[in-house]
Parts: structure tokens; sequence; C-alpha cells
């Protein structure tokens, strides 16, 4: 791993280095669009004392987390031009450690879509399949990665945000769990359920990163002390739903099978699991996320930051103008939807009815894990579907946060990981644990990374992956 990670510190090393990086990045990026701002030397806050395993490892970092000096545009017209004046925990931790961050990357605007269509700087494309999406809302961080211009990159993680671009562009990535990482300098969306993730090529690094930003911090106060639960556990039992559950496109039901042979010839007891609650998923995600949504975009009013319309006469005006003219309409639906599931006397239909839909669903894992070690899921029922109106309506990829809203609701840790290629395309799974157990899905990804190594993207040269 410190090879891996020591060629990274090249580009630091000298300037013809650092050019032939940049110029790297640049054809890339001007193919997918997986940057918003590309500054390598742009970072202010200097770990230089560090001799830490990150010294000069560079990183790119979803542009909804706040890094001083690079812009906070949350994907969005409203906060274009914005620049952070301050830094997220789990950046500083990093820079800290020696991590330098290189830009920041596309996301479907407030991290509110899974395509990465959904942004004021344009879609991300696919690296494997310039016709198709990353994946959303982490798709510039996912997209990154897999197309070797970073050797990892923090996404977020509301409903699914890191896991699904990580399973459409073939790579790692982690949603941690609720609290076990600082939100400090995370843009709310919905903050209940978020969770500042990391994206990756390898799982090693995966678990050396969160080892950095894990923990309490007194900026954020649903943070919490991390500490590993009890002695290391050996992962012997995975569990799965019935297939019944699971309405997946044949690639990715292919893919589903593959890895449970696989999981079996590994040496884990596969067997099946019963969580009724699962059925609900969507429906409670996207209700408690919209509300809080409502809420947390409440303070995009054209006063304290971000785009103001003065052409009208009245504070009225100016609201609605900056607003109206600030939002995309993804999110412009969400705030509406927000409102109206909390309007007063409707609150016991569908807000408080969401929130028994989720202690079930963590009672159900609660439960669950009782009989299992892990849990395997899809991510997605697609693989990276085309862009625009020949790919999901807005409504199908709603239904389709079905795998991933689960783990968002419950607060557990889950981590998807490569499984095949199929007709170009890669499929991924996820693995789900207890709260603060990521160790035990390190422990399974490093297994399965070592026996099947996962495939690389056309076109990325062995110097950069
Ligand atoms: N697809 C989900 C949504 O649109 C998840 C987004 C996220 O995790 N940020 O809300």
């Amino acid at each position: 791993m410190k090879n891996y990670l020591a060629k990274w510190k090249r580009i630091y090393s000298d300037t013809e280095q650092m050019q032939l990086y940049t110029s790297y990045v640049r054809e890339w990026d001007e193919r997918i669009n997986a940057f918003i701002q590309f500054d390598p030397g742009g970072q202010t806050d200097d770990g230089a004392g560090s001799n830490g395993l990150l010294r000069d490892v560079p990183f790119a970092v979803k542009d909804n987390i706040a890094v001083r000096g690079f812009n906070c545009t949350c994907g969005s017209n409203i906060l274009k031009g914005l620049r952070s004046p301050y830094t997220a925990t789990a950046v500083r931790k990093l820079q800290d450690a020696g991590a330098r961050v290189v830009g920041k990357t596309n996301l479907d605007e407030f991290g509110m879509g899974s395509s990465n269509e959904n942004s004021a700087f344009g879609a991300t494309s696919n690296p494997w399949d310039s016709s198709r999406v990353t994946g959303g809302s982490s798709g510039g961080s996912a997209a990154a990665v897999a197309a070797g211009l970073v050797p990892f990159a923090l996404g977020s993680d509301t409903g699914g945000s890191v896991r699904q671009p990580a399973a459409f562009c073939g790579v790692y990535g982690l949603k941690p769990t609720y609290g076990s990482v600082s939100r400090y300098g995370l843009t709310a969306y919905a903050s209940s359920l978020e969770v500042i993730g990391i994206l990756a090529a390898k799982p090693e690094i995966i678990r050396e990163t969160f080892d950095v930003i894990k923990g309490q911090d007194p900026m954020d106060h649903s943070s919490l002390p991390y500490e590993p639960v009890g002695f290391e556990r050996k992962v012997t039992r995975i569990g799965v739903l019935p297939e019944s559950m699971l309405d997946l496109q044949d690639d990715v039901m292919k893919g589903y099978r593959e890895s449970i042979r696989k999981l079996q010839d590994l040496g884990y007891t596969v067997s099946e699991i019963d969580i009724p609650a699962l059925e609900y998923t969507v429906y409670a995600y996207y209700t408690i996320a919209t509300a809080e949504a409502s809420a947390n975009l409440a303070r995009y009013n054209g006063i304290r930051y971000g785009l103001r319309d003065n052409s009208g006469e009245s504070y009225e005006e100016m609201l609605v103008k900056s607003r109206s003219r600030g939002f995309g309409d993804e999110v412009k639906l969400r705030v509406l939807l927000g409102t109206y599931v909390l309007r007063s006397g409707f609150q016991d239909q569908y807000y408080i009815r969401a929130q028994k839909i989720r202690t079930a669903i963590r009672q159900g894992f609660e439960r669950a894990f009782g009989d299992v070690d892990l849990i395997l899921q899809p991510v997605f029922p697609a693989k990276a579907f085309l862009h625009g109106s020949a790919g999901m309506s807005p409504l199908q990829q709603k239904l389709a946060d079905n795998y991933t809203g689960s783990a968002n609701l419950a607060g557990i840790p889950a981590l998807a990981f490569p499984v095949i290629v199929e007709n170009g395309l890669p499929v991924g799974m996820q693995l789900l644990a207890p709260p603060f157990e990521e160790r035990l899905l390190f422990q399974a990804a490093e297994k399965w990374q070592e026996a099947v190594p996962a495939a690389v993207c056309p076109g990325v040269p062995p110097e950069w992956s």
C-alpha cells in the first residue's frame, strides 16, 4: 500500500511531474467533467509539518464540503463564486496528515440526485463510457477515482450518494456510521441521514483514510467518539435478502448471484435474512430527506451568501427571485415536497409515519445482525444508464434508491465494492455492518479485492492506476 501511495506523491516532487499530472487530468476532464475546480497548487492549509503516510498524497473533495481557499458551489447557481472561509474537519484532518486537496468535484445540486446531471456546472460522464452517467450525487468524486485522477476522494452519502456512483464507476465507496465522521463543513441537505464518505480504487486506502477522518469533533454535536467495539471479530456469516425482494436488471442480478457464489468460495456462510420494513425504504427516505432539505435550504435567502436578485421592489420579491433563479428544478421540487409533508395537520400522515418506518428498519437490521456479521445487498437495480431522456426518469431514479437509503435511515455503515464488468460496464454490490463496525467491512472487502481484483477502467495507464 505504501508503494501505491508513494507513486502519487511524485506529482509534488518536481514541476515536470506536476505538469504531466495536470495534463493527464485536463485531458480526461474535458471528456468527463469530474471537477468543478481543479487547482493542485491551491491548498492553503498546508500539512507541511507532517511526515505521515499521507504526506503529499493528492485527493479530491466533493464540492459540498468546505476547503478554505477553494469554491464551495454545491453544484448550484445559488452558490456560484462562493469561496470557503474555513475547512471541513474531515478535510483538515487529512491535511494535517499531509494530504493535499487538488480540486473540488462535480455533484448533483446539494447532493440531490442519482445521475450527476442535476448540476449547474453540467453533467459528469462515466469514464467507462462517456455516453453514460456516473451516478450521483458524488459522481465527480467517483469518476475522478475511476479515471486515475486521484487515489481517493471524499463524497457525501445521504441516501446512497457515495455507494451508487462507486458502483457505476467500478470503485470502492464507504458510507460510514452516522456520527463517526464530523459533518462540520459538509453543506447540509438532510442532516439526520448524511455522512462524509470515501471513494477509492482500493479498500486499504479507504481504511487508512477513514482512520484519519473518524472521531468526535466539538464542532459537530452529532459526532461520536469512535471506539471500535470489542475484539477483532472474524467475519464468517453473511446475510442476504430473498431474491423475491429484489428487482434487478439482468446484468445486475448476474453480479449479485456472482458475488454470493464468490463469497461462499471465500469461505463465508451465506443465509437469508428477513427485514420486512425494507419495502418502505424509499417512501420513508424521501419523506424525511425532503422535510429536512426544506428546512436546511431556507438559509439561501439572498441575504447571507450566494446569489442575490435585487431587481424587485421588496424583501419578499428579492427572496423569491433569488431562490427562483438560484435553485435548479430538482431542488425546488424537494423544497416543495418537504414543505408539503411538514404542513400543520399533516405530520402524522407523513413525517411521523416515516419516522416509525425508520425505527422499524433500524430494529430490523439490529435483529438481523444477531444472526449474521454482515449483510450483502445490491446497490442499484441498473448499471450506469444513458445521459438525458434515454436514461432513467427522475422518478425511476428515486425508486431505485431502494437498496441504499436503508443504511442511512438506520445509521449503519455500508461499503460498495466492484464485482463484475458486464458488457463494458461495472456492476457493484454493497456490504452492510452494525454501527461502528467498519472494521468488519474492511476485513471482508480486502479479502475480496485480493481474490477478485477490481477491473481498471479502459484508458487508464498503469502509472495512474
Ligand atoms: N439519490 C439520493 C437522493 O437523490 C441520494 C442522494 C445522496 O445520498 N446525497 O436523495
